[in-house]
């Protein structure tokens, strides 16, 4: 008993999410093109690829968790499926809608998709409605800023403009609470923490980098995936980019 409370003790006085248990890969898409279109790279993954990636994570036994999920393992301990991992998507490129979500279906798996508002319905991009049967489908809409600005140097922000009304803007369309945050560019610091705290989100994620030490639930690092990776090699590439 003695023991137990050692280690309950340990999850609450960490401040870091990452230093008393095992991480949880987040990996992170950005564009997805049709069957068999374009590059296979960081950046850019053909829909067939992306197929094939979510096929390897699917045998390879991994299940898919939702950011409420690894909140609580890192907050609370709360146990999870055996090999989690979270799947997210920047940008809202509605590619993300027709090639990628279903593509998630046929495996059962779900993710997290970071909007920025201000393309929502123009050219290449997610609609209201798209948004919306994603949250329906049982996935997690995120908020990704305004316009996707460089929040490094934040003495000139608008948090108005770029983090609680899209934030409104997303719940509005989706109905549903929106509690997590993606940063553009993954560029963090913790003035811009402060206002995603007040402002009433859980957690945040970000990419390569350092983590926050006061305020590690937001700044959860993600792998970007790399389009070329393959199985059997893609589980172990993605535990090498994710040390
Ligand atoms: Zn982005």
């Amino acid at each position: 008993m003695k023991l137990l409370s050692f280690f309950v003790g340990i999850f609450y006085i960490m401040p870091s999410y990452a230093i008393a248990q095992v991480k949880v890969p987040v990996l992170c898409y950005h564009n997805i093109s049709l069957e068999d279109e374009g590059p296979d790279n960081l950046m850019h993954i053909k829909g067939k690829s992306f197929d094939k990636q979510m096929k390897c994570l699917y045998d390879s036994g991994y299940h898919t968790i939702l950011p409420d999920q690894l909140y609580n393992y890192y907050k609370n301990g709360t146990s999870l499926p055996s090999k989690p991992v979270v799947i997210t998507f920047d940008d809202s490129h509605d590619t993300h809608f027709t090639v990628a979500a279903p593509i998630l279906k046929k495996y059962g798996f779900k993710g997290i998709f970071f909007v920025m508002t201000v393309p929502i319905g123009k050219k290449g991009y997610m609609t209201a409605a798209q948004i919306k049967m994603l949250a329906d489908m049982g996935h997690v809409i995120g908020c990704h800023t305004w316009d996707h600005p460089h929040l490094k140097g934040t003495s000139g922000l608008d948090v108005e403009k770029e983090i609680r009304h899209p934030k409104q803007a997303l719940e509005k369309i989706t109905g549903q609470p929106v509690q997590y945050f993606a940063y553009p560019f993954g560029e963090w610091n913790e003035t811009v923490i402060g206002q995603l705290k007040v402002s009433g989100f859980k957690a945040a994620f970000r990419l390569t980098g350092k983590n926050s030490e006061e305020n590690g639930i937001f700044t959860i690092e993600r792998i970007m995936v790399d389009g070329s990776w393959v199985c059997p090699g893609l589980p172990s590439e993605m535990k090498r980019a994710f040390k």
